[in-house]
């Protein structure tokens, strides 16, 4: 594999500090990461580029957000960012069963009911966003892999459909289940189904795959002819307005092995027998199956100079970003003193009848 210097800037070396401070549980997770790292319990591989099958990439950052040092690159062919060299599969189920929760998400650990509350107020924003290009009638199956607690498939319930989930952990389930889910513990491969799901949901799941074009291959044949798929992933456009702050460092770490764009997204479906539907860079995006496509369109150049212009500007977008939540929180602090407000004179009823 032939891989060219090209850090974003001196903050992506491995020489400096991280960016993250952590709880003492997270730091305790993240020193048995790095000691299997350093140690060779978890092995490094090169990899080629799973959508154009290339083999020269520029390196964007020697560590991830909590210095973790794992590489960073950008496909000089098709401009995939994914990490390379990459963790075996095995090395990879290790982490995700022993580490993963209580490294990234340790606030929520033991708090299944805020972890699916969560995961609901997402799930309708879903619905709304694919029963906005899709027609699926009532009933239909909907099939989620990564489910978690099953917030999201929840929220489909009570619009009327009917819904399976999958997830590897099991943390969170038992609450999904109490709520009437059918969740099951596994993997795509695993699933028993005796119907062709209407539509099939990643959400924040397929930056996680190792081998997403085998996933693919596998969700295109659960699909039968008509059937939708939902993938959400974090966009790598869209880092100057979300939560990143503008800040590439913040986005990479160790779980994430692919940084999509909407365009190398659509190359990877493309690839593995999809068509686009509708989508956005932040990325929400709805594909159905359609012709196998091996030409890609190239994200080389727009996203180094996307990286680029980000890393300059990046003060301006944290400073934004913060001025954004702070007329936000402004905003829900008013409001909840109106509603009291409202509530404690009698009105609140006849208010929300009027303006509704
Ligand atoms: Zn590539």
């Amino acid at each position: 594999m032939y891989k060219a210097e090209r850090l974003i800037s001196p903050r992506f070396s491995r020489e400096t500090p991280r960016l993250l401070n952590l709880s003492a549980q997270a730091e305790f997770e993240l020193s048995s990461v790095i000691e299997k790292i350093s140690g060779g319990a978890y092995v490094f591989e090169d990899r080629e580029c799973q959508i154009c099958n290339g083999n020269r990439f520029d390196i964007l950052a020697e560590h991830d957000r909590y210095g973790i040092p794992i590489q960073t690159t950008i496909c000089c062919e098709c401009g995939l960012m994914q990490t390379n060299p990459d963790m075996r599969e095995i090395d990879y189920k290790d982490f995700y069963t022993q580490h993963y929760r209580k490294l990234y998400i340790a606030e929520l650990v033991g708090q299944p009911e805020e972890f699916f509350r969560e995961e609901y107020w997402r799930g309708q924003r879903i619905v709304d966003y694919v029963l906005r290009y899709v027609k699926i009638p009532k009933n239909a199956l909907i099939l989620e892999i990564g489910c978690g607690a099953g917030g999201i498939l929840y929220a489909f319930k009570q619009r009327g459909y009917r819904v399976v989930g999958t997830d590897l952990g099991v943390d969170n389930m038992s609450h999904g289940r109490s709520m009437g889910l059918d969740l099951r513990n596994g993997d795509l491969f695993d699933l028993e189904l005796h119907e062709n799901p209407a539509l099939i949901i990643y959400s924040h799941v397929l930056e996680h795959i190792c081998n997403p074009g085998k996933t693919l291959q596998k969700v295109r044949e659960l699909l039968g002819a008509s059937g939708h798929l939902y993938i959400e992933v974090p966009g790598v456009k869209d880092v100057h307005r979300n939560l990143f702050q503008g800040d590439f460092l913040r986005t990479f770490h160790l779980a994430h092995i692919y940084n999509f764009s909407l365009r190398t997204l659509t190359n990877l479906l493309k690839k593995n027998g999809f068509e686009r539907l509708a989508g956005d860079e932040t990325i929400r995006s709805i594909f159905r199956p359609g012709k196998t496509q091996v030409t890609f369109e190239t994200d080389y150049h727009d996203a180094c100079n996307y990286i680029i212009h980000t890393e300059n500007w990046r003060g301006f977008y944290g400073w934004a970003f913060r001025r954004k939540n702070a007329v936000r929180n402004l905003f829900y602090r008013i409001r909840s003193v109106l509603i009291n407000m409202l509530k404690r004179t009698g009105l609140y009823s006849l208010t929300k009848r009027l303006l509704s």
